[in-house]
């Protein structure tokens, strides 16, 4: 049985779920790829549509699932409202990038017989892959990142029935929301839903799953990745797993208010962010109103009891460095207290990789430096992160680090926090190994692209092309025509 727990408290919060066999997950993929032949051929328009009615039907029900998920993941009401309000707004901006069309890549080149050998008429598009996506939900998002999630939106919008691995740190809210989100699909079989590790060790080796997205640890994403590699036809896998988001403070950097930011975003959620600020480099000056900043923060639960052994092992790895400060843990059985570490830049490079590993929770390391000129070279070394943070007033003082910084993250700040995803047409969350596993991203528009896969159709009637393929374009879509873009 899968069990939720009352991070407040520890205890079993009374709801119990059966664990999903593997008849359960065949019988799930099944229906799913039954009506999956339908939603694959249902208009932009009419998808769309559908979409905002999820959107309406998660806000509309708001009341009932956010206590639940407080429950489970003790996050607050604030935070769990704001979640749904995010997970309906992903649902609608999904149904807005399909509308536009321009997702698709739709491109024409007319024949040319004149040409030697002559060209034929080729048309390009992207479509919805063929069977069912996989999606192993997040632990720290209950919404955003869950049944109601970036995923889930995307790969309904690309036209692919989805089956989702539930976290097995919010089972009820899984459920709700599954129940939720289906009741606006054309077909409840649209969005599978099922719970236990061995169901999501079978729903990657699936034959009919085509795509698997993960959010999760390191371990976790390369124990599933083993699974699809035993698939005797690979699948593409889309994780998004550990990250350090390095933050760099130059000396030109604005002091005021620089230390409360950093402790703001780095006890949000208890530091459970994939976007955590777990490395700063800054100037000494900086490190004493860091320390004071993060020993005036209070921690809250942690969500699984699993998560918070984890921040007490990673902790205790970091036990070779200086403690600068100790947070109060707070109220709740899985609390913890925020940590911030501090060592110079050589003693760092010197313990790196394993000193830079991500410890998952609020903990940071403070690296001082005396010369800019010292920081490249360092960077270079880092293992890839979602994000990389610069804070500084001169662009010119951070100019030498732009390389690095683009080849170590996926987004580049400047003078912010890296804690916050916007989910917008040019997010990218995403970045080199081990922050994801592929180049492509896993919130914003571009978010799509994971589903969905090429046709050419070359010298093909006019009445069986796709209707953003037609030269009449009754779509409207944004079309290439001959190498020129156009809608
Ligand atoms: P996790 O342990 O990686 O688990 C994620 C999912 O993968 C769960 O559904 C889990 O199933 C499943 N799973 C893991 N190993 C498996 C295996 N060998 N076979 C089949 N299924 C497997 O992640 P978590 O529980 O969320 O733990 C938190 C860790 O995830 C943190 O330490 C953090 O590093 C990372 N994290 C990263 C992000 C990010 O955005 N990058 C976000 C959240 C968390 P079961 O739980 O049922 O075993």
């Amino acid at each position: 049985m899968i069990q939720g727990f009352d991070p407040r408290t520890g205890q079993p919060t009374g709801l119990e779920l059966p664990e999903t066999d593997r008849a359960g997950v065949d019988a799930a993929v099944a229906a799913a790829l039954e009506a999956g032949q339908a939603w694959r051929g249902t208009p932009a328009e009419e998808r769309a549509r559908v979409l905002e009615a999820v959107a309406d039907d998660l806000t509309a029900r708001a009341e009932e699932l956010w206590p639940l998920a407080d429950r489970e993941t003790a996050l607050g009401e604030v935070r769990l409202r704001g979640e749904i309000g995010r997970s309906a707004g992903q649902f609608r901006f999904f149904a807005q990038v399909i509308r536009d069309g321009g997702y698709a890549e739709a491109i024409i080149d007319h024949a040319d017989a004149s040409l030697t050998p002559p060209k034929p008429d080729v048309r390009r598009m992207l479509r919805p892959l063929p069977g069912v996506v996989g999606v192993f939900s997040a632990s720290n998002f209950p919404f955003a990142f869950s049944v109601a999630g970036g995923d889930v939106a995307s790969a309904l919008a690309a036209g692919c029935p989805v089956v989702v691995k539930a976290h097995p740190g919010h089972p009820g809210t899984s459920e709700l929301t599954a129940t939720v989100i289906r009741s606006a699909l054309p077909s409840a079989d649209l969005l599978g839903l099922v719970h236990g590790m061995e169901s999501g060790a079978w729903l990657a080796r699936h034959p009919s799953v085509s795509a698997v997205g993960f959010t999760g640890s390191v371990p976790g994403g390369k124990a599933i990745q083993a699974l699809i590699d035993e698939r005797p036809e690979p699948i593409p896998f889309f994780g998004e797993l550990g990250s350090v988001n390095p933050v760099v403070v130059l000396p030109s950097a604005r002091r005021e208010g620089l230390a409360q930011g950093f402790a703001a975003s780095l006890t949000l959620g208890s530091g459970q962010f994939c976007t955590n600020p777990g490395l700063v480099f800054a100037p000494e000056d900086v490190v004493k109103d860091f320390a004071e900043a993060v020993s005036a923060s209070t921690g809250t639960p942690m969500l699984s009891s699993r998560i918070r052994d984890g921040y007490t092992s990673g902790v205790e790895r970091l036990s070779s460095l200086t403690l600068l400060a100790t947070g109060r843990a707070g109220e709740g059985a899985w609390a913890v207290e925020p940590k911030l570490f501090t060592t110079d830049l050589d003693s760092f490079a010197a313990q790196l990789p394993a000193v830079a590993e991500e410890c998952f929770g609020p903990s940071s390391i403070v690296v001082t430096y005396r010369d800019v000129a010292d920081l490249p070279g360092v960077l270079a070394r880092l293992e890839g992160s979602l994000t990389a943070t610069v804070h500084a007033t001169d662009p010119a003082e951070a100019a030498p680090l732009v390389e690095v910084l683009t080849r170590t993250a996926g987004r580049l700040v400047w003078n912010g926090w890296p804690t916050g995803v916007a989910v917008t047409w040019a997010m990218h969350h995403g970045g080199p190994w081990p922050s994801a596993t592929t180049t492509f991203t896993s919130v914003g528009a571009t978010a799509i692209a994971r589903w969905l896969a090429p046709t050419a159709y070359q010298d093909w009637p006019a009445e069986l092309l796709p209707q953003e393929l037609q030269d009449s374009n009754p779509l409207g879509v944004p079309q290439r025509v001959d190498g020129v873009l156009a809608r």
